[in-house]
């Protein structure tokens, strides 16, 4: 049934047919996984790989980073902080998406290394301490637990949680603010969007998490954890050349909704399928 899912949905979205990830050895490569950092708002820089997304958010007290990422996609990661010219031991959170290796593989040593504070849902904390899904990883120590409708305030930036499960028990979203020139846009990263996981149930809170996102109102910018699913390169580049008074090319609305319309009918398909599975 697989090819049912990603006929018709180009390679962007195909990254998350689980099938059609890259092979192991070639997103695990640093050099082939390699992304030039890259600022996107005056708060928000890329540095992630790839294939998986990690950012960086900047407040007046301190960085936060969105991901983790694993083993040497994380040296990369770290490394671009640097590279962007800022200080990895000024690292306050570390905010991870969802228990699955490539989001949150790297996290103990944010803890280890910076001192950062990891924040993850107390569902995929439990995660943390069962058997890995897909990969063994350095377990993180249990830090803070964030809960639906949560806040993170750093200086004069709040974080604003939403538990959207389905991808993993507690997948983790986050709902911020970016500001270009100095205007505020409203950004929302969905902490888990693949449909590379088994069960009824779970398609079931897959499908209400979505619906439920698509009740909130003012999101203007799709901050996905892995690029592919929102365009980011694509982004970066006309945003490389946007020209003096041109519309920031991340903040899109009508692309958030189309993005949210679209894993709706994946995930209500995906449901379907797990209910003939299961019969
Ligand atoms: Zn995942």
């Amino acid at each position: 049934m697989k090819h049912l899912i990603i006929r018709g949905i180009g390679i962007a979205a195909s990254v998350f047919a689980l099938n059609v990830f890259p092979q192991q050895g070639e997103r695990d490569d640093p050099e082939l996984q390699y992304v030039e950092p890259f600022q996107v708002f005056d708060n928000l820089y890329y540095i992630g790989a790839e294939w998986v997304a990690s950012w960086l958010l900047v407040t007046d007290q301190g960085l936060i980073v969105f991901d983790a990422l694993y083993d040497e996609l994380t040296d990369m990661a770290i490394n671009n902080i640097r590279s962007l010219g800022f200080d990895p031991n000024d690292i306050r959170y570390l905010i991870g998406s969802h228990a699955h290796y490539y989001h949150i593989g790297g996290a103990a040593r944010f803890q280890q290394e910076f001192s950062a504070v990891v924040m993850m849902t107390e569902e995929d904390w439990l995660m943390t301490e069962g058997a890995a899904q897909f990969r063994e990883y350095p377990r993180p120590v249990r830090h803070l637990s964030a809960s639906d409708g949560s806040t993170l305030t750093l200086g004069r930036t709040r974080l604003q949680f939403m538990k959207t499960p389905g991808h993993t028990p507690g997948v983790l979203s986050t709902r911020f603010t970016v500001y270009d020139k100095g205007y505020p846009h409203t950004a929302f990263m969905f902490g888990g969007v693949g449909l590379n996981f088994n069960g009824v149930g779970q398609a079931e809170r897959y499908v209400e998490s979505v619906r439920r996102l698509q009740a909130l109102q003012g999101i203007e910018v799709n901050i996905p954890n892995h690029a592919p699913a929102a365009d980011v390169f694509a982004r970066r580049d006309r945003l490389a050349e946007r020209a003096e008074g041109d519309p920031h090319p991340f903040v899109d609305p009508e692309g958030w909704d189309n993005f949210l319309a679209l894993w709706l009918e994946r995930g209500e398909r995906y449901l379907q399928q797990q209910r003939e599975l299961a019969n």
